[in-house]
């Protein structure tokens, strides 16, 4: 990729929002410099791309931040065999980073145009393992269960019990749970039918809406 012009720039969000900040995981901060974000996000924010914010993807919905995006793919621990769970499409672009990292990434997004845009942007990158639908991703994508890790990016009030029980055993989710403007980003991990808790920090994401 040495001749993309904006390869310079994604180096500079990987070493300063990244690196700098704590991002550790080499294949993490490969495949976010591998990928190029500013397909993801309509043409009039392409310039911001790699800026150190959320940005408008259509359809009031966000992009995250790329250290957000680094930080909850990093706590999944994700191996290259795993099977994983996305609520949230969006632009896709989080789905593509995890496409770099697992076999396969299962994902699903309520609003229908992102839904379409989303898939056909992966398509024409050449991401093939990266299946999405449209629905209430609240509750999970049954038949494709058990997953090895869950990611939510949107906010839930509260934990969905379906996707605690699409959780495999050993398997790690990274959901934002709370409201408005209180908000924590939470990793549960599944020992058998336990779930440990545990808050990472702070975070501001769009709702999670049913039906
Ligand atoms: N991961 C995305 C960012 C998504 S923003 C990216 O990389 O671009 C959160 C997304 O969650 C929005 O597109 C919103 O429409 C979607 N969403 C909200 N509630 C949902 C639900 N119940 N099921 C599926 N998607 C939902």
């Amino acid at each position: 990729m040495t001749d993309d012009p904006l390869q310079e720039k994604r180096n500079r969000m990987v070493a300063q929002q990244l690196l700098d900040r704590g991002i550790r995981d080499p294949k993490v901060l490969r495949a976010m410099a591998e990928i190029p974000r500013h397909l993801f996000v309509p043409p009039a924010e392409q310039e911001e791309a790699y800026g150190d914010r959320p940005l408008p993807i259509g359809a009031d919905q966000t992009i995250s931040q790329p250290y957000i995006v680094a930080l909850m793919t990093e706590q999944l621990g994700l191996k290259p065999e795993f099977r994983v769970l996305e609520i949230g499409t969006g632009s896709g672009y989080q789905a593509a980073v995890l496409a770099r990292l697992v076999a396969q990434v299962y994902s699903i997004e309520r609003i229908p145009e992102l839904a379409a845009w989303a898939a056909r942007r992966l398509e024409s990158l050449g991401i093939r393992n990266v299946q999405t639908r449209v629905g209430d991703g609240s509750q999970g994508w049954h038949e494709a269960a058990p997953f090895d890790g869950i990611l939510v990016t949107a906010c839930a009030a509260e934990l969905p019990e379906p996707l605690t029980q699409q959780l495999a055993d050993g398997g790690r989710m990274v959901i934002p749970i709370g409201q408005a403007q209180r908000q924590t980003l939470m990793l549960i991990e599944r020992r058998g039918d336990t779930f440990e808790s545990h808050s990472i920090c702070g975070c501001l994401f769009v709702p999670m809406k049913s039906g």
